[in-house]
């Protein structure tokens, strides 16, 4: 059977460590396949996300030329708040029986009861969880109870977050984004004024 690895995120910007992940998970796990699912407008984050349109061509650019990675526009064609469960279900329609894998962070691993559906999601796909620096609460029970696999990834200290508060000072974002991705960022003038944060 195949297996399909997804990895949902706002990628705002896609930075090195979803790169680690994604390749850690892929290999570690034996992907077919790994697609990266920029969302469309988040439901969880209040602060202005920037257009699906940046953030699809920054994931392009940080996956190119990466064997079994590819790019899956669903949750910005359906538009409106993502959510998982409904990303999951129109996947698993469209391409029938696979291995389903959901690949996270430790930070939303320890979030997911809040997420709509999240019990019928765990019943859909198993879990990937990597470990991220600075994450101090552990997962609800329930959802801790449930199977999961942990991907090998050494602790990785980056976030969007930050990246979009260097560039917002003028500091370099080397070694945090690919070169690629850097050099978008600069042309399109992104995360420059205050409220990107
Ligand atoms: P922000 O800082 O804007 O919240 P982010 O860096 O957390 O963004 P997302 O696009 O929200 O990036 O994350 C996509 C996925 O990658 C999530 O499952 C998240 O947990 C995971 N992830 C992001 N950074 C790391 C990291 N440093 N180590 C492990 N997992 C990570």
């Amino acid at each position: 059977m195949r297996r399909i690895g997804l990895f949902g995120g706002t990628f705002d910007p896609p930075q090195l460590a979803h790169l680690a992940l994604a390749r850690c998970a892929r290999d570690a796990l034996q992907l077919d396949e790994l697609r990266w699912i920029p969302t469309g407008q988040p439901w969880q984050k209040s602060r202005t996300i920037t257009a699906a349109a940046h953030r699809e061509a920054m994931v392009r650019l940080t996956i190119a030329g990466e064997p079994r990675f590819t790019l899956e526009r669903c949750e910005i064609e359906r538009g409106g708040p993502s959510m998982t469960l409904d990303t999951v279900r129109e996947l698993q329609q469209r391409d029938g029986a696979a291995a389903w894998v959901w690949i996270m962070g430790s930070d939303q691993y320890a979030n997911l009861h809040t997420w709509r559906g999240w019990r019928e999601l765990l019943q859909r796909v198993t879990l990937a969880v990597a470990e991220r620096p600075g994450v101090a609460s552990a997962a609800h029970p329930e959802v801790a109870a449930h199977p999961h696999t942990m991907v090998p990834l050494p602790p990785l200290p980056i976030s969007a977050t930050d990246i979009r508060a260097r560039v917002q000072r003028g500091e370099s974002i080397a070694g945090l984004v690919t070169d690629a991705v850097a050099s978008y960022i600069d042309q399109h003038h992104l995360y420059r004024s205050a409220d990107a944060h």
